[in-house]
C-alpha cells in the first residue's frame, strides 16, 4: 500500500459502487475489474482504489489511510468526520425526510415537539430539530427504521426517501424534507502541496470537473443563412461564444456552440424558425473551460 500512489476509497458494493467506477472511468482512468478485491489500482494513474463500507469511508479519510473519498454527503456530515468536501458529484441524490403516519394529521413541524422520531441519522436530524426550535425525541435505530411507528417505538421517522414505495409499504406518508443528498468527493488539507500526491490529487479534480461538465453540456451544429445569424445567436444559450464558419454556399453559415444540454429541446422550434437546418446535436466526453 506504500507505492506514493493517491489513495482513492470508494463503497464497496452498494448504491454509489457502480456511478463512482464510471466517473473515473470518464475521467480516462483504466480500471480492471473490482469484483471482490479490496485494492485495485489504475493501469494508467497513480492511483489505487479502497473498496470500504460508505459508513467507514470519512474516518479512514480523516485518519489517511485514504487520502480522498466518495461517500454521500449524508455519511459525512453524519459521521461529524474532519474532511472536506472538495467536489460535489452530482449522483447519489436523495433526501433525508421525515415521514408520518398515512393517518396522521399533522400540518405543520411545530407539532413534531413532544412527539419520537426515530432515523439512522441522529446528527443530521437532531441539528435540524435545533435550527426549527423543535422539541422532538430522538430514537435511534441502525436498520429498518420505517417500522419503527407500527412497533410503537417512535411517532414518526427521518430516513431516505426516493420513490416513497417504502413508506406506501409502511402506511407512511412524506411529510418534510431535512436534508439534501449527493455523492461528494472528500479529502482533508494535510497533503503537502509540494508532493507527488498532491499533483495527482490537483489532475484528478481538473478530470473530474471536466467530465461533469462534459455531462451537461451538447455540442450544437447547424447550418443558417447569414441574414439570421444576429437572430440565432440571440436565441442560443451558449456557454462561450459561438464559432462561425463559412460554406461553400456562401449565402450560408455553419455554426457551432456548446449548449447545456437540457435547454435544446426548448430552442430547436426557434432554431429552425430562425432558418437555421441541418441541426446535429453531438454528446462531449471532456470539457475544460
Ligand atoms: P454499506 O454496505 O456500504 O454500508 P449502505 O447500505 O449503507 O451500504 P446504500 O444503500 O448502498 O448504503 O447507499 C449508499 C448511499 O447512496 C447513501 O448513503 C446515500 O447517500 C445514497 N443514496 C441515493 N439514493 C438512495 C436511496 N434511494 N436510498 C438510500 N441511499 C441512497
Ligand atoms: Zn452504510
Amino acid at each position: 500500500m506504500l507505492n506514493g500512489n493517491l489513495k482513492l476509497a470508494i463503497q464497496k458494493s452498494g448504491r454509489l459502487t457502480e456511478k463512482s467506477i464510471q466517473l473515473l472511468r470518464n475521467c480516462g482512468l483504466d480500471i480492471d475489474n473490482y469484483s471482490n478485491r479490496l485494492i485495485v489500482s489504475s493501469r494508467n494513474f497513480n492511483l489505487d482504489l479502497l473498496f470500504l463500507r460508505d459508513d467507514d469511508i470519512p474516518e479512514y479519510v480523516q485518519d489517511g489511510v485514504a487520502d480522498i473519498g466518495i461517500v454521500g454527503e449524508n455519511v459525512v456530515i453524519e459521521k461529524e468526520a474532519e474532511v472536506d468536501i472538495i467536489q460535489k458529484l452530482g449522483f447519489g441524490k436523495c433526501k433525508l425526510m421525515i415521514a408520518i403516519p398515512e393517518d396522521a394529521t399533522m400540518m405543520n413541524t411545530e407539532e413534531l415537539s413532544g412527539t419520537r422520531i426515530a432515523t439512522s441519522y441522529p446528527k443530521i436530524l437532531k441539528n435540524y430539530l435545533k435550527n426549527q426550535k423543535i422539541d422532538a425525541k430522538v430514537i435511534t435505530i441502525s436498520g429498518s427504521v420505517e417500522i419503527a411507528p407500527s412497533l410503537g417505538i417512535a411517532d414518526s421517522i427521518c430516513d431516505i426517501v426516493s420513490t416513497g414505495n417504502t413508506l406506501k409499504l409502511n402506511k407512511l406518508k412524506k411529510f418534510t424534507s431535512v436534508f439534501d443528498s449527493e455523492a461528494v468527493l472528500i479529502g482533508t488539507k494535510i497533503l503537502d502541496p509540494g508532493s507527488e500526491k498532491y499533483i495527482l490529487l490537483k489532475n484528478l479534480i481538473l478530470r473530474i470537473e471536466s467530465s461533469l461538465n462534459a455531462r451537461t453540456s451538447k455540442y450544437l451544429m447547424m447550418n443558417v443563412p447569414k441574414q439570421s445569424l444576429e437572430r440565432i445567436e440571440e436565441i442560443l444559450p451558449s456557454l462561450k461564444s459561438p464559432t462561425i464558419l463559412p460554406l461553400a454556399d456562401e449565402s450560408m453559415l455553419s455554426v457551432h456552440a456548446v449548449i447545456p444540454s437540457d435547454t435544446f429541446w426548448d430552442i430547436q422550434n426557434d432554431l429552425i424558425n430562425a432558418g437555421a437546418s441541418g441541426l446535429l446535436l453531438i454528446p462531449i466526453e471532456n470539457m475544460l473551460l
